[in-house]
């Protein structure tokens, strides 16, 4: 069956028409970026006041993009989404943590979703960022080559051994692991810690993906090289491909530092990066004959992309149940893709944000931000809810 990515009837299976009418609302507001500016401020200007607006938030956005904020919590949308077969990915969205006991929350936490990641057959992998392990200060000065103070060199320390403990943690269970990419002048940092991650844990599976974002320049030789070092090494190399979330702030820092800015000139070049990377590593996967070597996630909420994966995978003779790749979307958001695909059998997921509400307000935020700022993904959701409450209208579901 070819894919189709306007079938609604599945696409919004797991959604009751009431919680589609509430979706609809939350994309209308979030395609008008006034809309989005002043929900913003009230909703700051009422934590400030100490307004109790926590309920409000949690039956509308919070239910549109998040799962709990506990991980138990989270497990009634995980087994509502694996009814119809697209899993979930746990992600502590809990942003900026600034001290050594948040960070401990985190890891706290990250460990929390590993376990469940271990029996709960719709959990496959685990998810964390280094920003809530280690201070983001630090792990810029490390990326840039500066001296570290005493003081840093032992947060430093024991960053690296909370990250470690995860790691380990997840090798131990069998649990695959993804870490997130982050902005560019902390990521080297990041990048070097993933590396290490593989070389000690994916000897005989990939355990410990890094995740590399085409939306800067350079990346496919990056990841050729990525390759080359992991097969010269010895380990298993496990990648998820990302476009990139923090554009705004790249750029903006590069033209106020001025330096060149590591985003590419287009998003036509963006998308070129993309689809170029996913196609080198199917290539090196190659066919269902050949070896398993490297462990491919692909994140994204792009039609064309998926289908170039999808098709891909075909041409190389993967039956869809069995090809090595999961395809990722984040909860909330392109359910159209999600759904469409699981229903074609092929390995999908959705990254679940958990977390208290009121720290995880800043990436409900972001999440905002960039649906008002992606051209034609919120018009793309709002004209799906739209055309499926259409259609239960005329069906009388
Ligand atoms: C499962 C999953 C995991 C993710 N993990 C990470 C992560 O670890 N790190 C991270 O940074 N992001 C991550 N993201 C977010 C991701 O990077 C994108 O921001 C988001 O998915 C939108 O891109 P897209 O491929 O879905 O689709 P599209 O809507 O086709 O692309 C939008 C993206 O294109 C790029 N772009 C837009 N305009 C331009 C322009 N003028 N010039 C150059 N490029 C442009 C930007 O990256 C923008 O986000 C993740 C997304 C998913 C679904």
């Amino acid at each position: 069956m070819p894919l189709n990515f306007r079938d609604t009837s599945i696409a919004f299976k797991a959604q009751s028409t009431r919680s589609l009418q509430r979706s609809k609302w939350i994309f209308f507001i979030l395609s008008k970026s006034s809309l989005v500016r002043i929900g913003k401020g009230l909703t700051m200007v009422a934590f400030s006041l100490r307004i109790p607006i926590n309920y409000l938030i949690l039956k509308t956005v919070f239910k549109q993009f998040c799962g709990g904020q506990t991980v138990s919590d989270s497990k009634n949308v995980i087994s509502k989404n694996w009814k119809y077969h697209v899993a979930s990915i746990l992600d502590y969205s809990v942003e900026g943590q600034i001290d050594e006991l948040g960070f401990d929350q985190t890891q706290k936490s990250i460990i929390e979703t590993i376990d469940l990641a271990k029996n709960n057959s719709g959990v496959p992998l685990a998810v964390f960022k280094v920003t809530g392990l280690v201070k983001a200060s630090l792990l810029e000065k490390v990326s840039s080559g500066m001296n570290l103070t005493k003081d840093d060199l032992a947060s430093w320390e024991k960053g690296l051994e909370r990250i470690d403990e995860i790691l380990a943690h997840a090798y131990s269970l069998d649990v695959p692991i993804m870490i997130d990419a982050e902005e560019s002048w902390i990521q080297s940092a990041v990048d070097d810690i993933a590396r290490k991650g593989m070389e000690l844990y994916n000897k005989k599976d990939v355990i410990v993906y890094n995740t590399i974002q085409c939306y800067k320049i350079g990346q496919l030789s990056l990841l050729k090289k990525n390759i080359d070092q992991s097969i010269k090494a010895d380990y298993l190399y496990g990648v998820k491909l990302v476009r990139g979330a923090y554009m705004e702030k790249e750029n903006s820092r590069s033209k106020k530092m001025g330096y060149r800015s590591p985003i590419q000139p287009s998003k036509y070049d963006t998308d070129k990066e993309f689809n170029e990377c996913i196609k080198y590593v199917l290539k090196i996967i190659g066919s269902p004959a050949k070896k398993k070597g490297i462990g491919l996630i692909v994140g994204t909420h792009n039609e064309e992309s998926t289908i170039l994966a999808a098709k891909t995978l075909k041409n190389l003779g993967w039956e869809n149940n069995e090809a090595p790749v999961w395809f990722a979307q984040l909860y909330g958001m392109s359910d159209n893709i999600s759904f469409n695909l699981a229903n074609n059998g092929y390995k999908t997921a959705k990254y679940l944000p958990f977390g208290p509400i009121k720290e995880v307000i800043p990436y409900l935020f972001r999440r905002a931000e960039e649906n008002t700022s992606v051209e034609g993904q919120t018009g793309r959701e709002l004209s799906l809810i739209n055309q499926e409450l259409l259609r239960r209208q005329e069906k009388k579901i």
